[in-house]
């Protein structure tokens, strides 16, 4: 598997062949691995390996990963403090599971 960003597509396979041929014709530059500063209507600030750069561009399509956090859940842990997990924090999905899983826990208590 290979990572463009956060679009992963078979090493070899004919559709990622396919798509970067196109985004290429397109004049559609890849970023991979940076982090976004401020996006203005001139373009993007980014810092790639400890450096700064501002990137012309007239349109920025995001393509970012998830992760959950469970910071808090630790610090409340750490504390003491009785706390139930729900949504994005167990594993990043969509707003119906981040619903469910709080009105199922609600109920519950
Ligand atoms: C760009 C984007 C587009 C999306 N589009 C869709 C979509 O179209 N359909 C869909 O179903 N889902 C979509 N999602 C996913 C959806 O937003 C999440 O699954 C959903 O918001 C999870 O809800 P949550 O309550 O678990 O977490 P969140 O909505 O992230 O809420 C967590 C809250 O906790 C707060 N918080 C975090 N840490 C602390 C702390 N230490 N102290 C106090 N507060 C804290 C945060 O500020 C935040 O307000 C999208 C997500 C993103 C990023």
């Amino acid at each position: 598997m290979r990572d463009i960003g956060r679009c992963r597509y078979e090493e070899n396979s004919p559709q990622r062949e396919m798509l970067l041929m196109r985004l290429a014709d397109l004049g559609v530059r890849l970023i991979t691995r940076v982090r976004f500063n401020q996006i203005t209507k001139k373009g993007i600030l980014i810092t790639q390996d400890g450096g700064s750069e501002f990137q012309d561009a007239d349109s920025i399509v995001l393509a970012v990963t998830t992760a959950p956090n469970q910071d808090l859940m630790q610090a409340l842990e750490r504390e003491g403090i009785s706390a139930h997990a729900v949504g994005d924090c167990m594993e990043p999905r969509g707003v119906k599971e981040a619903i469910d899983e709080g009105l199922r826990v609600a109920l519950a208590l």
